[in-house]
């Protein structure tokens, strides 16, 4: 490693002129919502509606449809491809002008596409799939008309299970700008900076490898549109990135793979990945065809060979030196904040309060829910303690140790929207991680094929 550059007092509010961090250009991505053009040339749609062949080409359909669904080409007297994503489905029996019931001949009928039962899996089924992907588009909640049930997923258990009971009338009414959804990290009070983010989220760990740098890179902008942060998982993080340095994570994790002194100190927050709830105790696995001669180049390692990152960290086998991790971080960036990113093994509570005393500012929990398809099913489903647990029972023992004002509490693996990320707050996190949910956004189908960069 080059020679740290940082001198030993720095004040948090003159940076030292001499950190690359003074260097940066910032950016000021304005956070305006543009709705963005539909991923698939094709969308799916939830219900389609069948021509039959007593159609007598009369038009009626389509000019009873407010929707746009049935295209038919002036002058040429033929249908083109309907745009069934855009049909509502049932809700529009109870209109005046549902086309089925309108058409002379009885020539349509409304089924639910068969294809809503091969997409997706019980975590995210169709509807939850379909609606991300608007909302990614919209920016707004979708409409109640296209039936989309996104408030949970259909595995039955944990998140799927609880459900917010809203009164009728609440008890105070609360104006918007009365209500704060921001998150304060630093609750240490060591003299390093309070960051505060907007909102009580950030973007998950994606290697530059494991993922294109486009979406690294998409994934920043939004971080920085929201005031929060992304991480670049392990693997360092492209020059393209820099712009960004102020909303992003840089990881140090077991392979150490692009782990530089100057991308630890061009960043605000830095995250040890100790394991990942996905796949506990296998650290990770970067396949040789994803070893790009750009990857290799970031990674400093050989085009087209498999990469593993060990597990454990085979420099950490106690508390001390957890926390001789910590004082390096510290030392080679006076200005960050160090976080843990734990699994969720029996005894998490006690690594929680472990990473307190280590000297972590953020104990990040990663149940077993969450990972991509490159985590193998059989560790994905079957060695981390479900993250609704785990939040529990780490912020009851942070409490009885008299340290959870100290330290905050963060938790991802399988939130995938909005009311997770209520739920996991309400059992006692400060903040949770999207990762998935932001892969969906993009477009991912969860064919769970990530592995091989052919999904
Ligand atoms: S209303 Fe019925 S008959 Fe007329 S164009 Fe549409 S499908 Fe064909
Ligand atoms: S069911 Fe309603 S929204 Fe769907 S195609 Fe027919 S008229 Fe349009």
């Amino acid at each position: 490693m080059a020679k740290s550059l940082v001198p030993e007092k720095i004040d948090n509010e003159n940076l030292p002129p001499n950190t690359v961090k003074t260097l940066v250009p910032q950016v000021k991505v304005e956070r305006v919502i543009k709705p963005a053009p539909p991923r698939y040339r094709n969308e799916l749609a939830k219900y389609i509606i069948r021509r039959s062949a007593d159609c007598i080409m009369c038009g009626k359909c389509v000019e009873v449809c407010p929707q746009g669904v049935h295209i038919m080409k002036e002058g040429y007297k033929y249908f083109a491809a309907p745009h069934q994503h855009t049909c509502i489905g049932p809700a529009c029996q109870k209109t005046d002008h549902y086309c089925v019931d309108l058409c002379p001949q009885k020539a349509l009928r409304m089924v639910e596409n068969p294809m809503m039962k091969l997409l997706g899996d019980y975590r995210w089924p169709a509807d939850l799939i379909l609606a991300t992907w608007k909302m990614a588009e919209t920016g707004e909640l979708p409409s109640p008309d296209y039936g989309y049930d996104y408030e949970c997923g259909a595995s039955e258990g944990g998140f799927d299970r609880l459900r917010f009971k809203f009164p009728e009338k609440p008890p105070v009414e609360l104006r918007e700008d009365e209500i704060d959804t921001s998150l304060e990290l630093n609750r240490r009070n060591d003299g390093r900076p309070q960051i505060k983010l907007d909102v009580p989220w950030y973007g998950g760990g994606m290697s530059f490898g494991s993922v294109s740098n486009v979406t690294q890179l998409s994934k920043a902008r939004a971080a920085t549109a929201f005031n929060t942060f992304t991480c670049t998982g392990e693997g360092g993080y492209m020059e393209r990135m820099q712009p960004y340095d102020d909303h992003t994570i840089t990881q140090v994790a077991t392979g150490l793979f692009g782990v530089r002194e100057e991308t630890i100190q061009r960043v605000r927050i830095v995250e040890f990945k100790y394991a990942q709830g996905a796949k506990p105790g296998l650290g990770g696995h970067l396949l040789a065809d994803k070893v790009t001669p750009a990857v290799a180049r970031m990674r400093e390692t050989v085009l087209g060979i498999s990469l593993f990152s060990p597990f454990p960290f085979h420099s950490v086998y106690s508390i001390e030196d957890h926390k001789k991790h910590m004082d390096w971080i510290k030392h080679i960036n006076r200005r960050t904040l160090v976080s843990a990113k734990v699994s969720t093994p029996i005894d998490v509570d006690m690594v929680a309060v472990g990473s307190y005393s280590a000297g972590a500012h953020i104990v990040h929990l990663d149940g077993g829910y969450g990972g991509t398809g490159a985590a193998p099913d059989i560790a994905k489903k079957n060695i981390a303690m479900p993250i609704e647990y785990a939040i529990i029972k780490v912020h009851d023992f942070l409490v009885r140790e008299g340290v959870r004002d100290k330290i905050t509490l963060i938790a991802s693996g399988g939130i995938r929207n909005a009311h997770d990320i209520a739920k996991a707050i309400a059992l006692g996190a400060d903040g949770v991680v999207v990762g998935t949910g932001e892969l969906v956004a993009l477009g991912c189908v969860r064919c769970s094929r990530c592995e091989s960069g052919r999904g």
